[in-house]
């Protein structure tokens, strides 16, 4: 949680849309809010009002939910109460984690929309939906165990978990409209410019509108958790952390004033306030895993309590490890650490 919060700005304080309805954030710009079945408990969507080429008024949709009744449930009730009686012209989406693209094939299907997304991200969702990929499996658990994580009941528990994805995402839309950095997508009566961050997935969108003053921000900048940035099985060399970083910090370019819209959280003021803390908090627990591998060689897994202070469970203990070894790597890579590949198998780290 981050202890410095008091010092952005939430216009709508603790106001927050019931599920099912939508509270306006900006002119053509709705809020609404969908549950999730983890401690991260909910995920924000938004509706802007839009225009289609053939002329039709309607809406455009960014980002999901997951698959499950009560998501479509709660998006019938917008469909019957929020439309103003218009349809939904397209599906945008950030990125490829479940809680954003889930319903993303069935929103496009009973709308008859097509699925807006970057192209990585597109081809990253159809293959987990149709493989256990970097959530879940054998591959997954000998990823972790090679990074310390001895727990034979969490291996076991990572091993098993083979349908993780694909049971959030049983389906990616078959077809695609591919936004990229630096497009600008005309939206209603207002152009949306596209900026792509790299490190919490794939090639991730966030969408900023200069004339509204608002960033669609999905999961890069959030105000009060800081943004899982994890490496996982498929890439197993990969070094996140210096991506994000930089990714962020282009959106310094963005005025102070706009008005951010996370994907987790409320909508607040204080996007540079909010780099500088994400940015000190990475720097910090550097320094944290500087000073632990300089007392001992450390894995991903024996950095657990210095990174996280707080008891985690099976889902976050899988993130904890992922951002445990992105912190890692990216002191690796940049050459402040050594990697040791010792004789169990597991990686330790220590001063180069
Ligand atoms: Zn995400």
């Amino acid at each position: 949680m981050n202890a410095l919060e008091h010092q952005l700005q939430y216009p709508f304080g603790d106001t927050l849309p019931p599920v099912g309805t939508t509270m306006e954030v900006a002119p053509g710009v709705r809020w609404l809010r969908m549950a999730l079945p983890f401690a991260l408990d909910h995920i924000n969507l938004w509706l802007l009002r839009d225009h289609d080429d053939r002329g039709r008024d309607g809406w455009a949709i960014v980002d999901c939910g997951i698959t499950n009744d009560a998501t479509r449930a709660a998006w019938e009730q917008v469909f019957a109460n929020e439309l103003q009686g218009l349809p939904v012209l397209r599906v945008i989406v950030t990125h490829m984690h479940p809680d954003h693209i889930g319903l993303a094939h069935w929103l496009t299907e009973r709308w008859n929309a097509r699925l807006w997304i970057s192209a990585t991200d597109w081809n990253a969702a159809r293959l987990a939906s149709q493989a256990t990929t970097g959530f879940g499996g054998a591959s997954s658990a000998a990823f972790m165990a090679s990074h310390g994580l001895t727990d034979p009941e969490a291996i076991e528990k990572i091993k098993g978990r083979t349908n993780y994805y694909a049971s959030m995402v049983p389906q990616v839309p078959a077809k695609f409209r591919r936004l990229m950095a630096g497009d600008t997508l005309r939206i209603g009566g207002h152009d949306w410019q596209l900026h792509a961050g790299y490190g919490h997935a794939p090639e991730h969108i966030s969408l900023h509108c200069p004339t509204l003053r608002v960033l669609i921000s999905g999961d890069m900048v959030l105000p009060r958790i800081s943004t899982n940035v994890s490496v996982i099985d498929i890439e197993p060399e990969a070094n996140p952390l210096p991506l994000y970083l930089s990714s962020i910090e282009r959106m310094r370019a963005l005025p102070a004033d706009t008005l951010v819209l996370p994907s987790h959280g409320k909508p607040f003021r204080g996007l540079h306030e909010r780099i500088d803390q994400l940015q000190a908090h990475h720097d910090e627990r550097f320094a944290d895993v500087l000073a632990a591998c300089a007392k001992e060689p450390q894995t991903a897994a024996s950095l657990l309590p210095v990174l996280f202070r707080r008891p985690l469970d099976l889902h976050q203990t899988t993130f904890a490890m992922g951002e445990s070894i992105a912190h890692l790597h990216a002191l690796w890579l940049g050459g402040k650490l050594k990697r040791r590949a010792d004789n169990d198998g597991v990686f330790r780290f220590v001063p180069a």
